[in-house]
């Protein structure tokens, strides 16, 4: 049996013939310029034929070719006369006439199915480019749960929204998982963005821009201890996270209530708030992923301290501490300051939590100043 194509899948409740990608065999032949092979067309041959949807017309070629009339669109087609007695034919003209529908519906024009991927079709979009899909994407575009995006024209756009802002895009940022790009900037500096971020304008140079993101910055790791509430048991959580003033993070950015106490167990410098963002962001990718169970429920804090998340459970300390040792090591060899980005760049990615401290950061009052690391414990504001 050949594979149904998933054209198909949407009527597969009608006993149709003309329901799957053809068999290679299978081609049209509306000239009938084949050669007949003279030989007889057995009955049974034709009670089979007719049972699938097809007449047989006449022997082609040799003893294993028919010619196949469609009883549905009338067209003519080659089938190989197994496909006939054993399998069931497709006619390639109702599967083209149906896939032209579907593309329609979709919102582009069917073209032709890729030779090397019958999988795969060829498609022409309002835009005027071809786009190469699946049939199943353009399946579920017609149906409104997928778009198809030209890329060609959303490259331009990209282009366009990055020249504005005095941006080359370079290409993909194949060294990440999820949705970045890599751009050079007018000083030369190629740094990975997302261009979402590009089109909004969230792309400060870390190689010359005099933004957070290329000021010193810190990651921190704060202990915190919540008192017990209505109907809430106290609470012991770790923070770690990236800021330009630490101190000043705990005291009035986490927005934790009164009672609650907040220690400075260790902070590291960095040289830029870039590769401060961008070690953090590693971390915590690979502290999520080794270790889940230790990741506090977004929910479990919320309206208490002012993240979505990045807080862990007290247990974890010593993996932490551990990953801090490692970004202690890069930023003290200068990798993370170097002006390529690296595989874990995340400049534009821009943790919501710590938008506040850019909004510091952008104020002409940087420091350079290490914060306490005596450990004390202070009162939160
Ligand atoms: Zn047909
Ligand atoms: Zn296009
Ligand atoms: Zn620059």
């Amino acid at each position: 049996m050949p594979k149904p194509h998933p054209l198909a899948t949407s009527s597969a409740r009608q006993p149709n013939p003309c329901l799957a990608t053809p068999p290679i065999s299978t081609v049209p032949d509306n000239l009938g310029v084949l050669p007949v092979f003279a030989g007889p067309i057995r009955p049974h041959w034709q009670a089979a034929a007719r049972a699938k949807g097809f007449d047989i017309v006449a022997r082609v070629l040799d003893r294993y070719h028919l010619r196949l009339r469609c009883q549905t669109c009338g067209g003519n087609m080659v089938s190989k006369l197994y496909v006939v007695t054993s399998s069931c034919p497709i006619c390639p003209h109702c599967l083209t006439a149906r896939r032209q529908a579907t593309a329609n519906a979709a919102g582009v024009n069917f073209l032709g199915q890729d030779a090397d991927r019958p999988a795969y079709g060829f498609f022409r979009a309002d835009c005027g480019h071809t786009l190469r899909r699946q049939f199943e994407i353009v399946e579920r575009a017609a149906r409104g749960t997928t778009g198809l995006r030209c890329e060609i024209c959303l490259i331009r756009r990209e282009e366009v929204e990055a020249r504005r802002l005095g941006w080359q895009r370079v290409g993909n940022d194949t060294g990440r998982s999820g949705y970045y790009r890599l751009y050079r900037h007018r000083c030369g500096h190629v740094q990975s963005i997302a261009p979402v971020n590009m089109a909004w304008g969230q792309c400060d140079c870390a190689g010359c821009g005099q933004s957070w993101s290329s000021r010193p910055s810190f990651i921190y790791l704060f202990d915190i201890r919540l008192p017990a509430g209505a109907g809430q048991a106290a609470r012991h959580y770790l923070k770690l996270g990236y800021s330009a003033h630490p101190d000043k993070r705990h005291r009035h950015q986490l927005g934790l209530p009164p009672g609650a106490e907040v220690e400075v167990l260790r902070i590291l410098p960095m040289p830029t708030g870039h590769a401060a963002c961008a070690a953090e962001t590693a971390a915590h990718r690979r502290l999520t992923r080794a270790h889940p169970g230790a990741v506090v429920p977004a929910d479990e804090f919320a309206g208490v301290i002012k993240v979505t998340r990045e807080i862990y459970r007290p247990a974890l300390r010593a993996v932490i501490e551990a990953e801090m040792d490692k970004i202690e090591v890069g930023a003290d060899a200068g990798r993370l300051g170097s002006s390529a980005a690296g595989p874990n760049d995340t400049m534009g990615q821009q943790p919501g939590e710590d938008k506040d401290d850019m909004a510091d950061d952008r104020r002409p009052t940087a420091r350079r100043t290490r914060p306490d690391r005596d450990g004390s414990r202070h009162g939160a504001a």
